[in-house]
């Protein structure tokens, strides 16, 4: 077996489910600003605000950073919660804290967390994470951006592009390689650093209410003390992020599939046709049945790879109490090794399945409303074209078919 099985408990604790009825009600304030931005296709300007005072915006970070301190169950249902709005408002989310915030809370050192994590809690400071490259999407490795040594900084050159929340002021993560030795760092950036030039992306198909950039670094001058995690381990820092990067879409997947399943219902049931509901149609049962199957295995999939994130969490919290950690992690250490593989594959596993699923389900859903679906105006047709994207980042569902086969197999079958 390439996982453990772990023991699950769903319990939730009156904290955290004060937490998600506040997220609830954040959402249902939200709905009609978030169709009206993604109409105009501009920005929702109101979701910093309006997550912000509840806490959502440092949800899983800790308290002494000025986030809640919540766990990551509590915290994928949020996003569960939040991706019934729209995969738009929950992509704001995973950049922010689980590509974003929660790289900071694993790999960057205390004096790190405590100039950066504070202001991105209180919405003053939105996060990204900017790998991606042109020439350099499902092989993180072969990026040509660079940096090199001058004086006290790190001078960063290159071209990102699609990184999400880009335009938005704040501090992103930064993937480039050592000009001398070919090998990946990963360093803290303001967006609005000298030699920083962010321009926002269009033509997009989906997503249309928030906003990816593309970011040209021009000998960006870096000070030293903003490098992330070891020189050199840039690539280590980068996958970790991903596997919250995909918890976070499998979770938010399964808030979509609720939401085409209850417009689903809700239509079918008033749709008459033939003399009858479209509710009453054996055929248009089916798709309602294939939902609702497809929300249960995505839904306890995404839990259990929640429960398993939290476990590497703990684990690594605990090694931070003892000095030379990150060089013990660093290092072989073959508990961390296990865990951080228990979560990887479960986070790939889920994300693949819900991502194909919700896409799936947000098809059938516009089948079933007919013509009514084929209009931005309706809830199933946006979902239908944001899904879209779930399927390509944070690992493109062929490259998570190869990851989980080699899991299984041992990397010495690595197929890519
Ligand atoms: C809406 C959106 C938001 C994004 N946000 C961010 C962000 O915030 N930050 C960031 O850094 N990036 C972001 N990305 C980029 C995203 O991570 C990449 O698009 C993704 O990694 C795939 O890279 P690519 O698009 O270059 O496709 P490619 O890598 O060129 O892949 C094209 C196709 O080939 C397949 N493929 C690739 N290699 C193999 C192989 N070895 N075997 C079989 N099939 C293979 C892929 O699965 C895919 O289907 C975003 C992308 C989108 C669309």
């Amino acid at each position: 077996m390439y996982y453990n099985m772990s023991r699950m408990s769903f319990e939730l604790s009156p904290e955290q489910r004060e937490f998600l009825s506040k997220v609830d009600s954040a959402c249902r304030e939200i709905r009609p600003h978030e169709e009206e931005c993604y109409l105009a296709e501009k920005l929702n300007d109101r979701v910093i605000p309006t997550f912000g005072r509840i806490g959502m915006l440092g949800c899983p970070v800790s308290k002494k950073h000025g986030g809640l301190g919540l766990d990551m169950l509590t915290y994928a249902l949020a996003m569960e919660r939040i991706g019934r709005e729209g995969s738009g408002m929950r992509t704001f989310f995973s950049v922010h804290t689980s590509i974003g915030q929660l790289v900071l809370q694993g790999w960057a050192c205390e004096e790190q967390k405590k100039e950066c994590l504070p202001s991105t809690c209180n919405g003053k400071s939105i996060m990204s994470f900017a790998l991606t490259e042109p020439d350099a999407g499902s092989d993180p490795a072969s990026m040509t951006a660079t940096f090199e040594e001058r004086g006290n900084s790190y001078v960063l050159k290159g071209k990102k592009h699609w990184i999400g929340n880009g335009t938005i002021p704040g501090v992103m993560t930064v993937y480039a390689k050592d000009r001398e030795t070919g090998k990946v760092s990963a360093f803290i950036v303001d967006k609005n650093a000298r030699g920083v030039r962010a321009e926002e992306m269009k033509n997009k198909v989906g997503l249309l209410s928030v906003k990816n950039a593309e970011i040209l670094f021009e000998d960006c001058a870096v000070p030293k003390k903003n490098l992330l995690g070891q020189k050199g381990k840039g690539l280590s820092v980068a996958y970790s992020a991903l596997i919250d990067g995909r918890l976070s879409v499998a979770a938010g997947a399964v808030g979509v599939m609720e939401d085409c399943l209850a417009e689903t219902v809700e239509y079918s049931k008033s749709r008459l046709q033939h003399g009858s509901a479209l509710a009453k149609k054996q055929l248009i049962q089916e798709h309602i049945a294939r939902i609702a199957i497809d929300i249960e295995s995505s839904r306890w999939l995404a839990y259990r790879a929640a429960a398993a994130r939290q476990k590497l969490h703990d684990y690594v919290e605990g090694q931070k109490e003892r000095e030379g950690w990150l060089d013990r992690l660093n290092r072989s250490n073959t508990e961390y090794a296990a865990l951080r593989a228990e979560a990887d594959s479960l986070a790939a596993i889920a994300k693949f399945h819900a991502s194909n699923r919700s896409f799936e389900c947000a098809s059938r859903s516009v089948q079933v409303f007919g013509s009514t679906g084929y209009r931005k105006t309706a809830r199933v047709a946006r979902h239908f074209l944001d899904t879209r994207a779930t399927t390509i980042y944070e690992g493109a569902n062929e490259v998570l078919e190869l990851k989980i086969a080699s899991m299984v197999l041992g990397n010495e079958y690595s197929a890519y």
